[in-house]
């Protein structure tokens, strides 16, 4: 097709075609993927700064495709969301997540909290805390060693995500609130949340060594989460300067490249090994 100036776009648009053709294509790649189970969860570690101590590991998903290797979760997190498909997806995540931490325990590793991602979807799905009380028992993990982490984006029916999470912590699973600072709202709904970790945004990590804005920010959050009684962790550490930063405004735990990027199940139990002698 020729172009003949701004009205031909109207007519049409092979961009736009294209794209829908490829998002078609990828949603059944995907629903044969989660037929098939071509996932794996990659781990990775979360410190305490002060001691350097392991205190636990965040569950991250990645799609095997047996002909385009690993796709990364952004590129189908979002399609599976709006399929619906994120609920089986996250069922199988969770369980595997929960399965391998018991199998960890087992194997004699001192206990951690294994940290799951959890979509908005999910979250509103009705009998979540069924599944996450059915995914416990069948795995035999104890409810101390799983924390879900849910973004600001599930808040937006407030009330009704208020419910649900007061009901996952008195199954006795942790809730931490992740990318935090980056809802126009944050500071306000706080508060009212039945949670127990505030993760902060990477993007107040990358340059709080070099940006007293971020430096305030971060501060801010300490204080609030002091207050509250929550924990508080930092997320994107890659530099020892944003380390010395995080612990000069009160933040004493943190996750990033700087320790480890996330590993797949045998190198993340590689990297326990060295992690525990
Ligand atoms: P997130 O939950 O905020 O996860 C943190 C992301 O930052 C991960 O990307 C992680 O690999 C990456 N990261 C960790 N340390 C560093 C660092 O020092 N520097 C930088 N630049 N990046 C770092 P990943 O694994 O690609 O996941 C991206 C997003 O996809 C996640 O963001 C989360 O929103 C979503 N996601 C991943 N796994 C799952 C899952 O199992 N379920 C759901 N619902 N969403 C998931
Ligand atoms: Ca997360
Ligand atoms: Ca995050
Ligand atoms: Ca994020």
């Amino acid at each position: 097709v020729k172009s003949r100036g701004r009205n031909s776009y109207e007519f049409f648009d092979p961009t736009m075609e294209a794209k829908t053709l490829e998002r078609i294509l990828m949603e059944n790649e995907l629903r044969k993927a989660i037929a098939q189970g071509h996932f794996e969860i990659y781990y990775q570690p979360k410190k305490d700064l002060s001691t350097g101590k392991l205190t636990g590991m965040e569950a991250l998903v990645r799609w095997i495709h047996p002909e385009l290797g690993i796709i990364p979760p952004n590129r189908f997190i979002p399609i599976a969301e709006e399929t619906g498909m994120i609920i089986e997806l996250g069922e199988w995540i969770l369980r595997h997540a929960c399965q391998q931490n018991k199998r960890w325990q087992d194997e004699g590793f001192p206990p951690l909290k294994v940290s799951v991602n959890l979509s908005a979807r999910q979250l509103h799905q009705k009998n979540l805390v069924e599944v996450i009380q059915t995914v416990l028992k069948e795995t035999g993990l104890d409810a101390q060693w799983l924390e879900l982490e849910i973004t600001e984006s599930v808040l937006v029916k407030l009330e009704e995500a208020i419910e649900i999470l007061q009901a996952i912590r008195d199954s006795g699973v942790q809730i931490s609130i992740d990318d935090f600072g980056t809802g126009y709202n944050s500071f306000s709904y706080i508060k009212h949340l039945p949670i127990d970790t505030i993760k902060i945004d990477a993007s107040f990590i990358q340059d709080i060594h070099q940006n007293q804005e971020s430096q305030a920010i971060v501060k801010a959050i300490v204080t609030i989460a002091e207050s509250l009684n929550l924990n508080v962790i930092a997320e994107g550490v890659e530099l020892l300067d944003q380390v010395a930063a995080l612990s000069e405004n009160g933040c004493d735990q943190g996750q990033g490249y700087l320790f480890s990027k996330p590993l797949p199940t045998g190198d993340f139990e590689q990297y326990l090994l060295s992690a525990h002698k």
